[in-house]
Formats: C-alpha cells, sequence, structure tokens
C-alpha cells in the first residue's frame, strides 16, 4: 500500500475513503480503515508489526468501517468509536435502519460490504485521543466526528465532500439538513486555521481550495430549499418524488440507489423547511405528499 505524507509525521493511504495513519508515542492510529476487507489486509501488512495499533472511526457507514474485522483479526488493533455512532458500528441491521429508515435487503444498499464491528470503546467528543482532538461534526450522520491534530491536520470525514463527487450525485447524503449546514458553516469560519482537510471522499485540501470545496457544500446544501420550493409550487408531491425532481433537474442519474440515498436528505430538508413554516405534509391515497403553506 502507497502512503503519501501530509507532512509532520501523517501519512494517508487514498481511497474513498482514504485513511489517515499517525504513529504516536509508540502506537499506530489509524482513521477510517475503508470499505474494503481487502483493504484491511493490506493496511495490516504495510504496517509497523510491533507497534499497538488504534482504530478510530469517524461514523459508522458500511464503506467506512468494512476493513475493520479483517485489520482486527490481523493485528490486534483496539477500535473505538463516537459513542453515538457505536451501536450502529455494531450491528449491521440498526446501521440500515438508521441510513434508511428501515430494515433494507442487501441488494437494495449495498455500497460495500455490511459487518458488524467490534467496538472496545466509545468516547464522546469533544475529547482527546492519542494526537487527536476528536470533535462534533454532527449532519452526514447524528455522531460524525472530525479528527484534529495539534499541528492543524483535520480528518473531516463525511463531513463534506470534494467538488467533483458533489457534482455527481447533486444531492449528497445528509441525515439532518440543519445540523450539516451548521458543521460546514462552521468549517468554513476556521479553514484557514487548518494546515491541510481531508475529506474522506475528495481531495486532500488547505487554504484558498479548502475554502472553495467548502463553500461549493454549502451553496449545494443552501440552494435546496429554492430547489424544493420550484417544485413544490407545481403541486403537491412526495419526498422521493421532490428528490427525483432535483436530481434529474441537476443532471444526475436516477437509480433506485441514488433515490434511496438523496432522499434521505430531502426528508431532512422538508422537516426543517416544515419546523420553518414553508412547507406542510398532507396524508393522501397516494402517500404522504408535501406543499408550499
Ligand atoms: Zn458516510
Amino acid at each position: 500500500m502507497e502512503f503519501r505524507k501530509l507532512g509532520k509525521g501523517a501519512f494517508l493511504a487514498p481511497g474513498s475513503p482514504c485513511t489517515l495513519v499517525i504513529p504516536f508515542d509508540g502506537e499506530m492510529w489509524i482513521v477510517d480503515p475503508g470499505a474494503y476487507p481487502e483493504r484491511g489486509e493490506e493496511l495490516a501488512r504495510s504496517l509497523d508489526k510491533g507497534k499497538r495499533k488504534i482504530v478510530l472511526i469517524t461514523h459508522s457507514h458500511s464503506d467506512h468501517l468494512a476493513a475493520i474485522p479483517k485489520l482486527v483479526e490481523l493485528t490486534n488493533a483496539v477500535v473505538a468509536c463516537p459513542y453515538l455512532e457505536s451501536c450502529s458500528a455494531r450491528s449491521v441491521e440498526i446501521r440500515k435502519a438508521l441510513d434508511y429508515g428501515a430494515k433494507r435487503s442487501d441488494k437494495l444498499t449495498k455500497i460495500a460490504p455490511a459487518l458488524p464491528i467490534r467496538i472496545d470503546e466509545s468516547f464522546n467528543p469533544p475529547c482527546k485521543l492519542g494526537p487527536f482532538e476528536s470533535i462534533p461534526l454532527p449532519g452526514h450522520s447524528f455522531g460524525h466526528v472530525g479528527y484534529l491534530t495539534e499541528d492543524g491536520l483535520l480528518y473531516a470525514g463525511d463531513a463534506f465532500f470534494g467538488d467533483k463527487l458533489l457534482r455527481t450525485v447533486v444531492v449528497p447524503y445528509f441525515i439532518d439538513y440543519e445540523a450539516s449546514l451548521e458543521t460546514i458553516r462552521n468549517l468554513l469560519d476556521n479553514v484557514r486555521d487548518y494546515r491541510k482537510i481531508v475529506p474522506s471522499h475528495g481531495p486532500v485540501c488547505e487554504g484558498k481550495r479548502a475554502e472553495d470545496i467548502l463553500r461549493a457544500n454549502l451553496v449545494t446544501l443552501e440552494m435546496l430549499p429554492k430547489k424544493a420550493e420550484r417544485i413544490l409550487e407545481r403541486g403537491p408531491i412526495s419526498a422521493e418524488g421532490l428528490t427525483a425532481h432535483i436530481l434529474v433537474e441537476g443532471g444526475a442519474n436516477i437509480s433506485v440507489w441514488s433515490l434511496l440515498i438523496s432522499s434521505v436528505t430531502i426528508k431532512s430538508l422538508l422537516s426543517y423547511m416544515f419546523d420553518e413554516g414553508e412547507v406542510e405534509p398532507i396524508a393522501t391515497e397516494s402517500g404522504i405528499l408535501w406543499k408550499i403553506r
């Protein structure tokens, strides 16, 4: 496995998600091992054999977890996880229900193998963990955290996405629209304090480039209520119907998979707009439809 140097003793194994590795105090700290068991094996082969390994995760989505069981089997690594993410890391069924609203067939939701993870320790951010401060970055998931080193390297997980991925998916996955907005605004306010920012699915960035990517994420989210309003003005529509229209108008591919993922964001957007008094749900024989208030 090829590691890229990020300076000040930090290494990155490229991938989607990418993996941050930092040797610290005689131990190896590994953040978000990745999406496949083979990657866990590769990581185990590439890391210093003598050192104790500690695995940290930003959140409990399968593509960030599936490399862990193999890595643990081969290196005896200890796994630590944000408290709020620990149930869904341990249980595949809870994970799927939380991510999509109900138990789901593997055939519908397969992005990476969904494997149960043994969690040895859980923690409540913010707190110090080896070379890191864990900081809450909620929105993509409820207990999502980032890991910040003393010298200003931030592994941001899925708190925001690379600009290329953003353009492809049109509506990125955020389970809590309002919390995501706040997380991205906070990152943008402090962007110049970070030496480098590492999103799990996107380029390592700093300075102006980091600012541009964060701003692209912010604009994508801030535009969603306006896009939704324009479509809702044509008449009541279901959350999934609204999702399909936004995806098509943004040039994204429609598939069962893209609708499943993006409708989570749109459902959380509609809840936010409902709380703001902008939309309301109506019960119909075609299910719940949303209309402008
Ligand atoms: Zn994720």
